[in-house]
């Protein structure tokens, strides 16, 4: 198994990096341009640093020896608890109710209303005078409010820039394919996405084998040298039972993003392979083990996905449904018609979902019930069939009406930025670098 890093990973000391970024590493939109001059630069201290110092001193400690007037400023930070209040924060950390409604009356300190359990406030004075105020959203994102000399606040918002890198990952599938991406590092959001692009080709529950193998390009986000994210998956592969699927992310002029295959169609389709939610069976299920089979009492045709009860069941397509009943043999089910040609049926339901009823139009990934076992069923699972003009298919096999190609208009511009994509893509796929850091 070969995985690839096309970043280098920085090793640098930890103090250091909090420090520069402190300073350095921040982009202000200030609400106001005027920012009150100070004779002693603030010392900022980013919630890490403040976590280290508390590990030195204690929570809650202040930076500096004395609350004195004419020492340099000191800096504290407070995390908000669960249901935690800004009045009982700015209590805790000494500042008083007067203080805070100078920063909440600012345009900026409307966004204060929202407070989230371990989310960071950093505050800095000379004594009981609150000098600067910073709430921090996110790791990327925080509302900084300055008091200047005449008791006004003015706040900016500051932007940290997360560094971009993109990787690339090779896989072959053994167990399932979220072991193997974890091996590989690969966040599992990652993973979840790389079978989204693939859900109308490929049916991640039923049909992943070993010796499978994809190949993906996508973005991580770093801050301060750690991963804290990831963007995009920019282009896949994936191959299947020795049958290669394509994909390449396509952006069009509006700014809106999808998957294309290489031709510039898009690679959703009117129906999904496989109408379960697929992270909730497929994280738990490995290859090496046997499907569970159930004895019907009817002859089969449709095809059993084996499945803890309560996992979200899909409608396959947009339709409207035509049944959502219960009968000795199917129990609880749900039949959806999808234009004038195509019926889906999904039986042994626990429960519906709300609001599914006949008559009632659903779209195509909307959860229309639960996996249970009510019916002739020996196990949890859900029995799916798929009808064309009455007549049962093989609903992983049958194929399937195309979705909307690319427009026209936007044919060449896809063309110009799919190649690139690809072409970056192909070229790592023929020769990996050599893995570095981890
Ligand atoms: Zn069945």
């Amino acid at each position: 198994m070969r995985h690839s890093r096309i970043h280098l990973r920085l090793v640098v000391g930890i103090l250091t990096v909090l420090i520069i970024v402190g300073f350095t590493d921040f982009e202000s939109k200030p609400e106001s341009v005027e920012r009150a001059a100070t004779n002693t630069a603030p010392q900022q201290t980013t919630p890490q640093l403040q976590a280290t110092m508390d590990a030195l001193t204690g929570p809650q400690s202040t930076v500096g020896a004395t609350r004195d007037n004419k020492v340099a400023p000191t800096s504290t930070i407070q995390s908000v608890g669960s249901g935690d209040s800004l009045e009982r924060i700015f209590r805790r950390a000494g500042f008083s109710p007067r203080q805070l409604a100078a920063i909440t009356s600012t345009r900026l300190g409307k966004q204060l209303r929202e407070i989230f359990p371990g989310q960071t406030m950093t505050f800095t004075s000379n004594g009981d005078q609150l000098n600067e105020f910073s709430f921090h959203k996110n790791r990327l994102e925080s509302l900084h409010f300055t008091f200047k000399d005449d008791g006004s606040v003015v706040g900016e918002t500051r932007t940290a820039h997360a560094h971009k890198t993109q990787v690339f990952q090779h896989g072959i599938i053994q167990e399932s394919l979220f072991l193997t991406s974890q091996a590989l590092n690969i966040p599992d959001g990652i993973t979840m996405r790389l079978a989204q692009i693939f859900q109308w080709d490929i049916d991640f529950v039923l049909d992943i084998r070993p010796g499978d193998e994809f190949f993906v390009l996508y973005e991580e986000l770093f801050l301060d040298g750690e991963r804290i994210g990831f963007g995009d998956i920019l282009a896949a592969d994936f191959i299947n039972r020795g049958k290669l699927v394509s994909s390449v992310l396509f952006t069009d002029k509006t700014g809106v993003k999808d998957y294309f295959d290489l031709e510039g169609v898009s690679m959703r389709k009117a129906f999904l392979r496989a109408p379960v939610e697929f992270s909730r069976v497929s994280s738990s299920f490995n290859l090496r083990r046997k499907h569970p089979l159930y004895n019907t009492v009817r002859p089969h045709r449709g095809i059993d996905y084996a499945a803890p009860t309560g996992t979200p069941i899909l409608a396959a397509g947009d339709g409207k449904v035509t049944t959502a009943s219960r009968n000795a043999p199917n129990g609880r089910y749900v039949v959806i018609k999808h234009g004038e040609q195509f019926v889906t049926k999904y039986l042994h339901l626990s429960k519906f979902a709300r609001g599914v009823r006949k008559g009632k139009r659903v779209k195509q990934g909307q959860v229309i019930g639960y996996v249970g076992a009510t019916g002739w069923a020996t196990g949890p699972h859900l029995h799916y069939e798929f009808l064309v003009n009455g007549v049962h298919k093989n609903p992983r096999t049958v194929p399937l009406p195309q979705a909307s190609p690319v427009a026209k208009q936007e044919l060449a511009y896809f063309k110009n930025q799919a190649k690139r994509h690809r072409l970056l893509f192909e070229a790592l796929k023929k020769h990996p670098p050599v893995a570095m850091g981890q």
